[in-house]
């Protein structure tokens, strides 16, 4: 197995908070990783670590064997789905737009079509991103970040504010990248539910990581649920 992510005791703070302490824990090519944990928990800030985004940590991240502070190619081989970002109406771009946005060569012009075709957006390619549904949106911000064939899909709550039948679909749509195209796919979410059914890894996040390993192994250990839901019913509490 091809170990293509290694965090090594990673630590991130804000000034008024600790959002990750001491996390530690490595990908493989191929896996489907599930990170789920409570609002707060320290999901985003680990993403934004991860990608870049967030340079003020300690600890060592690297990818494909290299650390990231010293590359940046890594960065090349990620499709990365933020938190869901909210275009007005009238925003004017077109679906088509927004999935070129993601391009950074223009000689993949004729990737949009097929990447529009596999994720069912197709028809919608000349609408304003603005006027479509919040599923519909998503897959084209998924399509925006898989047009430049990458290695690893990193996905932050996706499915936040998005109807049933929306999230079935996308959830067929990364069963499938994972599955057949083999892009390993890292998501967050606090739906244990999705999470059993489809990933085959979980990391529990509650700024420390609780647990990393098999999906199986977590969701057939009843005090590591506990632990999670407790934890999640604290921040519930701390936050109404
Ligand atoms: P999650 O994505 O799991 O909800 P976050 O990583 O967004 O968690 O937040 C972890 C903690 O860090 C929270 O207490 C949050 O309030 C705090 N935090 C997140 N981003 C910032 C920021 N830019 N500045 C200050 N504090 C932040
Ligand atoms: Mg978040």
């Amino acid at each position: 197995m091809l170990k293509i992510v290694e965090i090594n005791n990673l630590t991130a703070k804000y000034p008024d908070v600790k959002a990750l302490d001491d996390v530690s824990f490595t990908v493989n090519q191929g896996d489907f990783l599930g990170i789920i944990g409570p609002n707060g928990a320290g999901k985003s800030t680990l993403f934004d670590c991860m990608l870049n985004l967030n340079t003020k940590y300690d600890g060592i991240i690297k990818f494909f064997d290299k650390d990231i502070r010293k590359s940046k190619d890594y960065l090349r081989e990620i499709g990365y789905v933020p938190q869901k970002p909210i275009f007005e109406r009238n925003f004017p771009v077109t679906v088509n737009d927004v999935v070129r946005m993601g391009l950074r060569n223009e000689s993949d012009e004729n990737k949009i079509d097929e990447i529009l075709q596999q994720l069912w957006i197709h028809e919608l390619s000349e609408r304003r991103i603005g006027e479509l549904s919040g599923g519909q949106q998503q897959r084209v911000f998924i399509a925006k970040a898989l047009v430049t064939n990458p290695k690893i899909l990193i996905l932050d709550e996706p499915v936040t504010g998005i109807d049933q039948q929306s999230i079935d679909l996308f959830y067929s749509i990364l069963r499938e990248l994972n599955s057949k195209q083999k892009i390993t796919i890292i998501w967050s979410s606090h739906d244990l539910d999705a999470v059993n059914k489809l990933a085959n890894h979980v990391a529990c996040l509650n700024r420390t990581l609780f647990f990393h390993g098999k999906s199986e192994k977590f969701f057939s250990d009843d005090d590591l649920i506990k632990q999670y839901s407790e934890a999640s019913m604290q921040e519930h509490m701390h936050h109404h």
